[in-house]
């Protein structure tokens, strides 16, 4: 007899840490890379996974500790751990940290629950069975292999106790089984007949089409809105699934997809396995089998289901690729478009990147700036029309400086008409201000004290609805106060500016007769609310509708005529060079939102700056136009995408801690003569959540390895445990 051999596994755990641990498996092959274990850890115990490379510095065998349980969990793929890797390689996150991105709900991994069932039992029918019996005995069949049928339910059907059944299998009538409950997911069927394309709609499906079958190539998907991009993209599904392979889909807030579900079992007949943070553990336990098992066929998700076990892919859809959402900030930070991009590759398989403004990263990469030959293997698919006869929606400029509205209202008179004109035509209106609550600022009449948050460097927004005072970052709220904390005066609180809830009031003070609805994360807090409210809108049964960017997203109102845009100018105040970029994207996605259909829409923008090249650039549609001057004048900066950046956040509880951290970080910073450091400086928000934070931004023209320039420098830093370091390469706001 062979002596068992134990042998040594190293063991990447979901900690901050860049290498694998070696551990001992007393007996018995090395599992797999990607398998699930569990090993003690210090005082603890943790989930790991067995990684491919062995730890860097090792320890003597006799010193290793034992591997407690090699799990059942079927192991990431492979494809998966080289995409963490190269996660955490873009992105200079630890190893482990990535990790635990990929195995984020650990009841992922708990065994599905096991439910009592019965079938048929060996023992011969009774002669006079009593009623019970035989209806129980009806139910589960004549046959003892039949497939089980859970107690619940059968008590349900034969009208029968838990107890009776358990003296039936006493009585050897059934038998108990238990069964693993978790089932399956539908499958979607690329077979149903598509809606006929139109002509512009067939050259771009074929193309993605073509990708699908090489199994490789990015493309953009670059289509007005209404021009049918999902209609497009939909074929390239069809295409992935009728070779046997896995499609992937990325939506920024599935929350608010309910629309885009549906079209998906118009087209293919059955739901896709939907990822997102709604779930509840159950569900995503169910559904993480089902991934890691190969049954679900396509996925659609948030950001996070980037990590999923996938396995023969392919084809990867981002869509809207230009969203704010699709960059995670906290925990690990990176883009999910262009991590998905990479992901692509090492899956090979194509991948779609479908807006109606694309990124200014995905137009240059694509070749659209005019700036650069487009990358090996990228696609430009162009969509310049509206699918059917729906003609775009007119855009007018309202100029606030000459068209003031009333004393205290927020709303022109040419914008206040087209809304009682529109609600006298039996058409609906969206108004789109990016400001939740009531009141930006809340301050005193007296004495000008302005209230702001104790965690945060911000003021605080007034809500109307809660009469509170709170923090947009934190989460910070107060009581509105009955007296100034300063000077004492009672009632002395006065708000100013505009926020959704008081372009409510107004609309309502205007047009009591109007259905009126809010939409913000304050109004809708869940994403069974937001579907509620977008269900409603969708059935008519709301005349006005307004909200924060969350209206902007995607949806399709038939009967939408007019959009109105409160202050145009929110977004580009500020110093953030990528502030026009956003401006542009999220007003022209609002504005697509009008005249979906039959009938013309508008769209009424008010503005005190109409001669801003965004605003401009809205008004004349000319995108591309403006996406030049925007290239341009990042290329002048030295600013992504023509030129790299990251930012070097450091935080702590104690600002003097935090800022001899910064300086010295900045001094010990190798010198290059192609890269720049800048500051330390406070960083945007200085405060946050009780946090302090100073910030370095490093510079450097798109061909220089910053990765590697900052693992140099990085890598040898020690830092007080009271000050943490942040590494945010290709940050959004700059
Ligand atoms: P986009 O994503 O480009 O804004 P959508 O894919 O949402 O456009 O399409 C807009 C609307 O037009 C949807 O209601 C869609 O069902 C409809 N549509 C698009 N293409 C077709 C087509 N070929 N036949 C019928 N309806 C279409
Ligand atoms: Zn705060």
């Amino acid at each position: 007899m062979a002596f068992p051999v134990p042998v040594i596994v190293p063991v990447l755990l979901p900690l901050p840490l860049d290498q694998p641990y070696d551990y001992l498996l007393a007996n018995g092959d090395a599992p797999s890379p990607g398998s699930f274990v569990v090993v003690p850890f210090g005082p603890r115990e943790l989930l790991g996974i067995v990684w491919s490379r062995r730890s860097p510095r090792p320890v003597a065998t006799a010193r290793l500790k034992s591997v407690q349980t090699v799990l059942d969990t079927p192991p990431l793929p492979p494809t998966l751990l080289a995409f963490m890797q190269t996660v955490a390689d873009h992105t200079l996150t630890p190893l482990g940290q990535v990790l635990r991105l990929a195995i984020a709900s650990t009841s992922a991994l708990a065994p599905a629950p096991l439910k009592l069932a019965y079938r048929r039992g060996p023992a011969p029918m009774p002669v006079k069975p009593s009623i019970v019996t035989a209806r129980v005995l009806a139910a589960v069949g004549e046959v003892p292999g039949e497939a089980p049928i859970v107690a619940a339910e059968l008590g349900k059907r034969a009208k029968a106790s838990a107890a009776a059944l358990r003296q039936l299998a006493l009585d050897g009538l059934l038998q108990a089984v238990e069964v693993d409950t978790d089932g399956g997911p539908a499958s979607p069927d690329p077979e149903r007949p598509p809606l006929a394309l139109d002509p512009q709609q067939e050259v771009a499906a074929a193309e993605l089409v073509a990708m699908v079958e090489a199994k490789s190539g990015v493309a953009l998907l670059d289509g007005v809105p209404g021009s049918g991009k999902t209609e497009v993209y939909f074929e390239a599904v069809a295409a992935a699934l009728r070779a046997g392979r896995k499609v992937l889909v990325l939506l920024p807030e599935i929350a608010l997809s309910a629309q885009w579900l549906e079209r998906f079992v118009r087209r293919f007949g059955e739901v896709p396995v939907a990822w997102h943070s709604g779930l509840t553990s159950a569900q995503r336990r169910d559904r993480w089998r089902w991934i890691a098992r190969g049954q679900a066929k396509v996925v659609v998700g948030a950001r996070s289901a980037l990590f999923l076990p996938l396995t023969d892919l392919g084809l990867i859809v981002v869509d809207e690729e230009h969203d704010q959402s699709f960059k995670q900030e906290e925990g690990g930070i990176y883009h999910a478009r262009d991590m998905a991009i990479r992901r692509a590759a090492i899956e090979g398989c194509p991948i779609v990147l479908a807006s109606a403004t694309p990124s200014l990263e995905t137009i240059l990469a694509a070749g659209l700036g005019g700036h650069v030959e487009p990358e090996a293997n990228w696609r430009h698919l162009h969509l310049p029309a509206r699918h059917g006869t729906a003609p775009a929606a007119a855009l007018e400029l309202i100029d606030l400086r000459r068209q003031r509205p009333p004393r205290g209202a927020f709303l022109s008179v040419r914008l206040r008409q087209a809304l009682q004109d529109t609600l006298e035509r039996d058409g609906q209106s969206l108004l789109f201000l990016n400001r939740r609550g009531y009141a930006p600022l809340a301050l005193c009449r007296a004495c000008g004290h302005r209230f702001r948050c104790p965690n945060c460097s911000a003021w605080l927004t007034a809500h109307r609805l809660r009469r509170r005072l709170q923090c947009h970052h934190c989460g910070y709220g107060m009581p509105e106060p009955a007296h100034c904390p300063s000077c004492g005066t009672v009632d002395s609180l006065a708000l100013s500016g505009p926020g959704v809830e008081r372009v409510a009031e107004e609309v309502r003070q205007l047009l009591p007769e109007a259905r009126i609805a809010v939409m913000t994360s304050d109004t809708v807090g869940t994403a069974n609310a937001a579907e509620a409210l977008v269900a409603a809108m969708a059935a008519r049964e709301v005349d006005i509708l307004i909200g924060t960017q969350m209206v902007a997203k995607g949806h399709h109102f038939p009967d939408l005529l007019t959009v109105g845009v409160i202050d145009a100018d929110l977004g580009l105040a500020g110093g953030d060079l990528r502030a026009s970029e956003r401006t542009f994207q999220l007003l022209y996605q609002v504005a697509g939102r009008a005249g979906r259909e039959a009938r013309a829409g508008r769209v009424l923008v008010q503005t005190h700056v109409p001669d801003h090249p965004v605003l401009q650039a809205l008004a004349s549609g000319d995108r591309d136009r403006f996406l030049q001057v925007e290239l341009a004048e990042r290329q002048e900066a030295g600013m992504p995408p023509l030129g790299r950046l990251a930012a070097l956040i450091l935080s702590g509880p104690e600002r003097p801690l935090v800022e001899k951290a910064a300086r010295e970080l900045a001094r010990a910073a190798p010198f290059d003569p192609d890269i720049r450091v800048l500051g330390p400086a406070q960083a945007p928000i200085a405060l946050l959540r009780g946090r302090w934070r100073e910030r370095l931004l490093v510079k450097a023209s798109a061909e220089v390895d910053l990765q590697a320039y900052l693992r140099g420098w990085l890598g040898a830093q020690k830092f007080s445990s009271k000050v943490m370091l942040t590494v945010d390469i290709d940050p959004q706001s700059f």
